[in-house]
């Protein structure tokens, strides 16, 4: 999310914090156009019932009303115009829901399937690997020097996965002779995760992530160097990212000192293309679990927004039906587990009765917006309010001929979506009339990559005319029936 301004202290001031970026947090003040943004950290997406109703509470008390699911699985709420008192925040510590230490908060920036211990066709269940490293970081105050956007993934190898998801550390299940392992890849920018070839025993997965935290550690800490190829010299990394450090020493010798660091064995195999990605909508609707006779219902969050009403809802009908979790995905949208399989329709129709839906068919599913230009200076577009009038023009004309995904941006930098999708209108000012709205729309059809969001369909299309312009696009499906993502 882009800052309109210089981070303000809002509780807690550290050095560490001052010298990173300004990621929106917890105890700092990040303004937006529409106000202070708070984003709470939740390590693997899982909140149980009392953590939902904390949050529904800070959202009803100091928001705007409503939580907003990002694509790393956290929340955010929005339009704060007070900072939050020191109790507020002891109350969210307390319940797991910041970091002790307010420098690690950033930290807690661990992502795994929403899917994870209920996947029928999962390897590995990962929440032990989430919950141990948050707790390890939370014990190592000195990897406050680490950015607020380093982050970590585990991946149980299932059907609902975020193998692909960018992350500095990747580590994915996979089956082998010698059992399960985890595939280790590294880097962090969409579409360039790199495959170590290094195999881990999944007892092994969290020395690797604590060696390799400590040469980033270290590599910031002697001042983030690369070197300019043109200038034929080391020069200084503004904001040094992982990627930056393997660079920087070569993959061979960065891997070795990762091995020698962690002390584990490894197994070295040559690298292996990325798994296909999840369709964005793969979760919703009703699913078995692995847990016979219990399902989990993946729910629609529209533009991954919720009332903090909904969220009181939801985590009751989660504690009536459920164990009381609701689970955060990073297609901005909600799980709620362990629903004994002849209740199901039950909760559905109590769901419906909240105004949301399950189905896998409803555009919203994968659907998203940054918040545009409301709530964030650089945007060209007010992009929740066009991707809203798109869902409500195609949901009664067309069903999708495959799960598309659809992304408005205000602009190029893409905060709502890091990978590409099908579709992505870029938000762009148009010549004429003082203040009208347009937008440049790409596809990413067969092998047509030619930007990063695709292949350039149509400039300039005014906003009002954009829902028939993607009806025709999907009408004509140019996706070629392949997943693309
Ligand atoms: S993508 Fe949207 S939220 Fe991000 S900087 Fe651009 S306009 Fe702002």
């Amino acid at each position: 999310m882009r800052c309109t301004g210089k981070r303000k202290p809002l509780l807690h001031e550290s050095s560490s914090q001052s010298s990173v970026s300004a990621c929106p947090g917890l105890f700092y003040h990040t303004p937006a156009l529409d106000g202070t943004l708070l984003r709470v950290r939740i390590p693997g997406g899982l909140l149980n019932s009392l953590q939902s109703q904390v949050l529904a509470d800070l959202a009803t008390d100091y928001g705007d009303g409503h939580l907003y699911v990002t694509n790393r699985a956290n929340l955010q709420i929005r339009a704060v115009e007070t900072r939050l008192p020191p109790d507020r925040l002891q109350e969210l510590q307390r319940f797991g829901l910041a970091a002790r230490d307010p420098d690690l908060d950033p930290l807690r920036n661990i992502m795994t399937s929403p899917t994870a211990g209920i996947d029928p066709t999962e390897r590995y269940d990962t929440r032990f690997l989430v919950s141990i490293l948050d707790e390890y970081i939370q014990s190592r105050p000195d990897w406050a020097g680490l950015p607020p956007k380093f982050s970590v993934c585990f991946d149980g190898g299932g059907t609902v996965s975020v193998a692909d998801r960018p992350n500095d550390i990747s580590l994915v299940a996979i089956e082998s002779s010698a059992g399960v392992l985890f595939r280790l890849r590294l880097g962090g920018e969409a579409g360039q995760l790199w495959d170590t070839g290094l195999l881990l025993q999944p007892e092994h997965c969290i020395l690797m992530v604590i060696a390799i935290s400590e040469l980033y550690l270290e590599y910031i800490q002697h001042g983030g160097w690369r070197q300019d190829l043109a200038l034929g010299r080391r020069v200084k990394v503004r904001r040094p990212r992982l990627r930056h450090l393997i660079t920087a020493w070569g993959r061979e010798q960065f891997l070795e000192r990762a091995i020698e660091g962690s002390t584990v064995p490894v197994i070295r195999t040559i690298p292996t293309p990325l798994p296909c990605a999840s369709t964005p909508s793969a979760h919703l609707g009703a699913h078995p679990q692995r847990q016979p006779e219990f399902s989990y219902l993946g729910i629609v969050l529209p533009l991954g927004q919720l009332s903090s009403g909904q969220m009181r809802e939801l985590a009751a009908l989660s504690e009536t039906y459920g164990s009381g979790t609701l689970r955060l995905t990073p297609w901005q949208n909600l799980l709620i587990g362990d629903l004994p399989t002849e209740q199901v329709a039950q909760v559905r129709t109590e769901i419906a009765q909240m105004g949301l839906d399950c189905s896998p068919e409803n555009y919203y599913g994968a659907l998203m917006a940054c918040p545009g230009r409301l709530g964030c200076a650089a945007a060209a577009t007010d992009t929740p309010s066009h991707a809203v009038a798109l869902a409500q023009y195609l949901q009664p004309r067309l069903s999708p001929p495959q799960p598309v995904s659809i992304h408005f941006s205000g602009c190029e930098k893409s905060c709502a979506q890091s990978l590409s999708s099908d579709i992505t209108l870029l938000g762009t000012p148009l010549a004429g009339e003082e203040g009208s709205e347009g937008y440049d729309i790409y596809i990413q059809g067969h092998s047509n990559r030619e930007t990063r969001f695709g292949h350039l369909l149509h400039e300039a299309i005014p906003a009002h005319q954009v829902p028939q312009v993607v009806e025709e696009i999907l009408r004509n499906n140019p996706f070629d029936g392949q997943d693309n993502r």
